[in-house]
């Protein structure tokens, strides 16, 4: 069987099902965000994100900067999906060794842009060569910022599912890099370019609901669909979705109907929003309302957790068809 039928998940799973289980200093290992250490009476939170050339971008699509920001934008992501604070960043850059020092030092400005938007230390990396293009790995540490992170494991039936924020930009944003798009304005065209180059990971927002009691967290990189399944398999239930409740800007709204398509395709399947998907009792929604969010973080309940296994999907109150999608590394939808 090839790397291919198998599936990134199938991958992961070689490895999770040969790997320790989570004992000792190691509270929580494969399968979540992050992975969580105990440390002197703290809890550490880790993750690493790679961006590969020719997978998670094109060269000369996006600007060096911009390549900068969004690697270490993504890594930061996982950090707020567990409600952790970032406190250091290493970085391992691949480079084909042609590129231009100017090159470099465009993206290490967007790095460096992004570090101190989310005071995050630069704290070391590694520098190789990489014959086949350019390869930018970020490996996250974050702390407990309220003292507790949230797992993908803990929804339980009856919990609210909610989304912070709208869906579905960045991937809007991806069609018109990759094809043709005429009858765009050029305002339109910058916001959805600037969603999918430019994500903005949710950091401040994720430790409040940590705070708050979220019972389950995930950031949106793989298509909302595919990463509820993520807590519904960790947490063992299922969710019932209200696709009408879910989140887009009229930005995309307007930009589908352009295009003939139901911004849906882009919310549901599209992935890298870097929106915190989260479940919560609710007994503590009251209290999340009056909680202050950065403007375009405010949580819009979507759904719930069922006890049946499965994500079902309804419109206005009816089920309704659509086939899970979403990133897949090994699968036919490649990021350009
Ligand atoms: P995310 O989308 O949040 O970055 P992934 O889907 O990439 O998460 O990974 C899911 C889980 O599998 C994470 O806990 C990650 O650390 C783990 N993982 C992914 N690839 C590997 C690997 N090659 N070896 C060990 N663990 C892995
Ligand atoms: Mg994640």
């Amino acid at each position: 069987m090839t790397v291919r039928k198998l599936g990134e998940i199938g991958v992961i799973r070689l490895f999770r099902e040969a790997a320790e289980p989570a004992r000792g200093e190691l509270d929580v290992g494969i399968g979540d965000d992050c992975a969580v250490l105990k440390c002197c009476d703290k809890k550490l939170a880790l993750s690493c994100d790679a961006m590969v050339e020719g997978t998670h971008f094109l060269r000369g699509k996006i600007a060096p900067e911009q390549l900068g920001w969004k690697a270490l934008a993504a890594a930061l992501s996982d950090l707020a999906a567990v409600g952790a604070r970032p406190l250091a960043a290493l970085l391992v850059l691949g480079l084909r060794g042609t590129e231009s020092v100017r090159f470099v030092s465009r993206l290490r400005d967007g790095v460096v842009r992004c570090a101190r938007r989310y005071k995050t230390p630069l704290a070391g990396g590694d520098t190789v060569r990489s014959p086949q293009g350019l390869l930018l790995s970020f490996t996250v540490i974050g702390g407990a910022g309220a003292g507790r992170l949230v797992l993908r494991s803990g929804a339980r039936p009856g919990h609210l599912v909610a989304v912070c924020g709208c869906l579905g930009e960045s991937a809007a944003g991806l069609s018109l890099l990759l094809e043709k798009q005429r009858g765009v304005t050029a305002r339109l065209r910058r916001r959805l370019l600037r969603a999918h180059f430019e994500p903005r990971p949710q950091l401040e927002t994720g430790s409040r609901l940590a705070a708050l009691g979220a019972s389950a967290m995930i950031d949106t990189s793989d298509g909302l669909l595919r990463d509820l399944g993520h807590i519904c398999r960790e947490s063992g239930v299922g969710a019932d979705i209200e696709l009408d409740r879910v989140p887009v800007s009229r930005d995309l709204v307007r930009f589908a109907e352009q295009r003939g398509r139901d911004p849906l395709d882009f919310a549901l399947d599209g992935g890298e929003d870097y929106r915190l998907l989260f479940c919560l009792p609710p007994a503590k929604w009251a209290r999340l309302e009056r909680v202050r969010l950065p403007s375009g973080e405010r949580p819009v309940v979507i759904g719930r957790i069922a006890e049946r296994g499965g994500i079902r999907l309804f419109h206005r109150g009816r089920p309704a068809r659509r086939r899970i999608g979403g990133f897949e590394h090994f699968g036919k939808r490649s990021r350009g």
